[in-house]
């Protein structure tokens, strides 16, 4: 036995390696073993965390936000007389509109937004759109350009996304808070916002640019709502 076990020693330390199991042809990849259910369920769960996080941080102030229902939203908006943007009442709304802004964590908030009918909205995103105030802003819509479909939000109608055709492209002016007469031109994320924001002067909301289909399946899933 002793002799046996020597042998397999000897064996083992020249090299033999027995073949236990016969080696599988390496798989090629392709698109289908590369992208792995399991993966793409992680980053559903870890999107939909992301999100949580995000409205869990939500709040309101120094102005409270109007909700949908809130007749204000639906009311055309007031021009703002020129000699009211100086004054100290004026400049101290514009500054609680940007800081309720930063902490809606949205990207644009407009004034009827706040419960107050006058043509003013602030916008900003990250290093994508500089902190804008507008004041009895014009748009004028690029339609050479063409037309986008973009997924929007509105702080005034939490967790609804609705897809909105919105111009590529927009030229606006405004008047901004020192009293100067601004004119810009705007493309991708800052030329949505600018269309979004100015619906809201003129009592637009997201949900009106719904179609027929889209509209009916909103009022299913209202109807279908449980009642508690
Ligand atoms: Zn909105």
């Amino acid at each position: 036995m002793t002799a046996f076990y020597t042998c397999v020693n000897v064996y083992f330390e020249l090299g033999y390696k027995p073949k236990f199991k016969k080696q599988q042809p390496k798989r090629q990849k392709n698109l289908s073993t590369t992208i792995k259910p399991h993966l793409i369920i992680a980053l559903l769960l870890t999107s939909q965390l992301c999100f949580s996080q995000r409205l869990a941080n939500y709040q309101d102030g120094p102005l409270d936000i109007i909700k949908l229902g809130d007749p204000t939203l639906r009311q055309v908006a007031q021009e703002v007389p020129l000699d009211e943007i100086k004054t100290e009442e004026f400049q101290s709304f514009l500054d609680d509109m940007v800081a309720t802004l930063k902490n809606s964590k949205g990207v644009g908030l407009a004034a009827p937004q706040v419960g107050i009918s006058k043509r003013v909205f602030v916008m900003k995103s990250g290093y994508s759109i500089p902190l804008t105030i507008l004041i009895n802003p014009t748009v004028e819509y690029l339609e050479s350009f063409g037309k986008k479909l973009s997924t929007e939000g509105c702080l005034s109608i939490p967790r609804k996304r609705v897809r909105v055709k919105r111009y590529k492209k927009v030229k606006f002016s405004y008047y901004n808070r020192t009293g100067k007469f601004v004119t810009q031109q705007a493309r991708g994320l800052m030329a949505t916002v600018v269309q979004h924001e100015y619906d809201h002067l003129n009592g637009v909301l997201i949900i009106d640019h719904l179609n027929l289909m889209e509209k009916l399946l909103d009022y299913i899933d209202y109807i279908a709502a449980p009642i508690m």
